[in-house]
């Protein structure tokens, strides 16, 4: 099995979600795919807390009237004929939605609404996958996440919730589920922190021991320096463990900080690949030594 995760870019419109099912329609085997909300969204779910804790209502139906059509135009842009049903469905994942807005001192709304923008684009996805008679099974990320320990997950208990929740499910090529979302130690929903997306990844990769965890997003892997503020930076084509997850947790974007840990001990290498020059190689992050010179390149920042 292999991990595929696609960023929030990657499925940040129509267009990039037909790139997203090319991609994936040529990767061989069966594929466990993560996927982040739209790019933006999450950051108006923010916005949608941060209204609510001042009592700011209206504002924050306003924004999620405009998030409940920005995804109605995308599922009419992937699915415009006889999508009357998948409509039907995300107009009810925004009326629960709604629902939280109404409850008083709930202890997890924020996380539940933080984490909305995954729920409802992993819907969309697998029903537009559907549409092109691509089989797939979408699965709910917060019935196997259960991560007490945002430091140290306990991918065997992952995995152990996964294959009880697949127990009774027929079998699939394409598995969908959400990033970002976790259990926390009081069985409530939580977050993997921003950008945690990655982490679901390597998690998941981790506890379904998977031969290789791809992360696509929309850069040709890990370059020397960061791209937003240096000119001229190139893509390293490999990295050991130890070296990305120390660029990682010092802050390099392109990677949640924890991205790397699940996977070190298990020795699963994860691709860094672009969705929209997918033939490009990439960075390929594994045990095997590098000979980039990541350090001095960095070091001038
Ligand atoms: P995604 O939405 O796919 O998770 P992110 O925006 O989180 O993507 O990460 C990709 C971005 O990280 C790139 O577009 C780039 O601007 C930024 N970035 C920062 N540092 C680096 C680096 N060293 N190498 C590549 N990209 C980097
Ligand atoms: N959607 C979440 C965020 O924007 C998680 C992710 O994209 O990795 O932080
Ligand atoms: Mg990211």
């Amino acid at each position: 099995m292999k991990v595929l995760k696609f960023g929030g870019t990657s499925v940040g419109s129509a267009e990039s979600i037909q790139n997203v099912r090319t991609i994936v329609s040529r990767i061989e085997g069966p594929k466990l795919i993560v996927l982040s909300a739209m790019s933006g969204v999450t950051n108006i779910l923010v916005r949608i807390n941060e209204n609510l804790k001042v009592g700011e209502i209206t504002e924050a139906e306003e924004l999620i009237s405009e998030l409940r059509k920005k995804h109605l135009d995308l599922v009419d842009s992937l699915i415009p004929t006889d999508n009357a049903t998948v409509i039907n469905h995300v107009n009810s994942l925004f009326q629960k939605f709604l629902e939280i807005l109404q409850e008083e001192n709930s202890e997890n709304a924020e996380a539940r609404i933080v984490t909305f923008g995954e729920s409802v684009l992993t819907y969309i996805v697998s029903a537009y996958f559907s549409s092109k008679g691509m089989d797939n099974l979408l699965l709910e990320a917060k019935k196997f996440m259960h991560v007490p320990n945002l430091e140290n997950p306990d991918t065997e208990k992952v995995g152990g919730l996964l294959g009880h929740y697949l127990k009774d499910k027929i079998e699939s090529d394409i598995y969908i589920t959400q990033g970002f979302v976790r259990t926390d130690k009081f069985n409530r929903i939580n977050t993997l922190k921003r950008g945690g997306s990655d982490y679901t990844a390597t998690i998941l990769g981790a506890a379904i021991r998977a031969e290789e965890i791809q992360i696509w997003t929309d850069i040709d892997g890990f370059h020397n320096n960061d791209p937003r503020y240096v000119e001229d930076t190139h893509s390293l084509s490999h990295l050991s463990f130890e070296e990305a997850a120390e660029l990682a947790y010092f802050g390099a974007k392109i990677l949640h900080p924890q991205t790397v840990s699940p996977v070190i001990d298990k020795n699963i290498p994860i691709y860094l690949k672009n969705t929209f020059t997918p033939d490009l190689p990439g960075t390929k992050i594994s045990n095997e030594l590098s000979h980039t010179r990541f350090k001095s390149d960095f070091s001038e920042r």
